[in-house]
């Protein structure tokens, strides 16, 4: 079977030294490549543009969307002024993830959020943030490689079976967490203090999103758990499917 090719979006930054200060430069953590490849996906980084033609065709090349960490969006997105404990934005990077998240919608793409992933997700499907954590939990503990809390998954959720545990310990990079969960939206897991840790939507196409980050997690069975389901549903290709039904040559060689 042709791997599913996977189109990760990209960071924007700027150089800080040598010959190129001062340039912006597009960019991804190898861990995102290195997990989709040993999921069994192809990546693609995808670097940011403007125009929705042009964005449409970038996602015409992939068959599953993986939407990286990074800044904090806008909170302009979801009508809120800015909190004193903002971090930092990159609009140019919101308004094309913004565009690339509802192109990949109408191709019914599967899609896979991580940290800000899963922040662009809710706000871009009507949520809201919390745009600093500590106007949640001021016990949330953050920026532990090795595992910060633990998630606890709802038991009735479809998304639960993913992992084969119901309480995984997970890293925490994250200062933002959904406050108001976008409509369509399930819950999926929340750490001890409640803050929701994934989110997912069964309608429509898949869509799974999570506040850590499994690609440096130290649980790598929850990470291979994740990856895989995301490249499976990049497998699937519904149109195929329902043409291969009519396909009246297959008809001919089953008689
Ligand atoms: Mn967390």
């Amino acid at each position: 079977m042709k791997k599913p090719i996977i189109g990760i979006s990209s960071n924007i930054g700027t150089i800080d030294r040598g010959p190129f200060q001062g340039l912006e430069r597009l960019f991804i953590n190898k861990a995102y490549v290195d997990w989709v490849a040993k999921a069994g996906g192809i990546p693609l980084m995808l670097p940011i543009l403007s125009a929705a033609s042009d964005i449409r065709a970038q996602l015409e090349l992939v068959d599953g969307l993986l939407l990286s960490g990074g800044q904090d969006v806008d909170p302009s997105y979801y009508n809120e002024p800015n909190h004193p404990l903002l971090g930092t934005v990159a609009r140019s990077r919101d308004d094309y993830e913004m565009l690339l998240l509802k192109i990949a919608e109408e191709q019914k793409k599967p899609i896979l959020g991580i940290c800000r992933g899963l922040q662009l997700i809710n706000v871009a499907f009507g949520g809201t943030l919390y745009q600093d954590l500590t106007e949640q939990s001021e016990s949330h503990k953050n920026n532990h490689l090795e595992g910060s809390h633990l998630v606890i998954f709802e038991e009735a959720s479809p998304f639960a079976s993913l992992f084969s545990r119901e309480v995984v310990t997970t890293n925490s990079f994250h200062h933002q967490a959904i406050k108001k969960l976008a409509s369509g939206f399930e819950v999926v897991a929340r750490s001890e203090d409640g803050v929701i840790e994934a989110i997912g939507r069964s309608g429509g196409n898949w869509i799974f999103a999570l506040q850590w980050h499994p690609e440096v997690d130290n649980n790598p069975l929850a990470a291979e758990a994740i990856f895989r389901a995301f490249i499976e549903r990049a497998q699937v290709k519904p149109a195929r499917f329902s043409h291969k039904k009519q396909n009246p040559f297959l008809k001919l060689k089953r008689s």
